[in-house]
C-alpha cells in the first residue's frame, strides 16, 4: 500500500521486512540450521515459482527460512499506527530480551532493513532467533 502525503519519515522510507513470506520475487537471505538459528546467506536469492513449488511440498517455508520483501507499512498489520513504525520488532525486542552485541553478525539485508533502520543492532541481537522463539508468541 503506498503512503499517504502527509505520510511520517518513516512511512516514506522504502524499506525490506526480514519477516517476509515465500512468495516469488521474495529474497532468500537466511537458512533455519540444526540448532534453530538462522544461517544468513552471503548473498540473498530472488526466489521464483520453481523454489516455492519446492518449499511448500515440506514444513511451511517460513520456518525453515528466512525470507524479505518490500515492506507495506501500513498496509501490514503489524505497522503501529500511532508510533508509525513496524510493532514486530519492538514485540521481538521485548520478548527474546538479548542485549545489543558490540558485533554484528554478517546480514545480507542490513542496509535496507526496516528493523536495523528502527533499532540498530538491537534488532540484529534478536534477529536469528525470531524462529525459534517468536513464532508461537507474535506471530498470529
Ligand atoms: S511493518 Fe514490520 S512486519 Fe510489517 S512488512 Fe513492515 S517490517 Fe515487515
Amino acid at each position: 500500500m503506498e503512503p499517504k502525503n502527509n505520510s511520517t519519515p518513516n512511512e516514506k522510507q522504502n524499506l525490506t521486512c526480514p519477516s517476509y513470506v515465500c512468495k516469488p520475487g521474495a529474497k532468500l537471505y537466511g537458512i533455519v540450521n540444526a540448532n534453530g538459528l538462522i544461517d544468513y546467506l552471503k548473498e540473498p536469492i530472488e526466489i521464483d515459482e520453481t523454489f516455492m513449488a519446492t518449499a511448500l511440498k515440506g514444513r511451511e517455508p517460513e520456518k525453515r527460512f528466512r525470507f524479505s520483501g518490500t515492506c507495506a507499512k501500513s498496509g501490514c498489520k503489524q505497522w503501529d499506527t500511532t508510533g508509525h513504525e513496524c510493532g514486530l520488532i519492538n514485540s521481538v525486542i521485548e520478548i527474546i530480551g538479548n542485549d545489543e552485541s558490540s558485533e554484528l553478525q554478517h546480514c545480507g539485508i542490513r542496509a535496507k532493513c526496516r528493523w536495523f533502520a528502527q533499532r540498530k543492532g538491537l534488532a540484529c541481537a534478536q534477529c536469528n532467533e525470531v524462529i525459534r522463539n517468536i513464532e508461537m508468541k507474535i506471530v498470529g
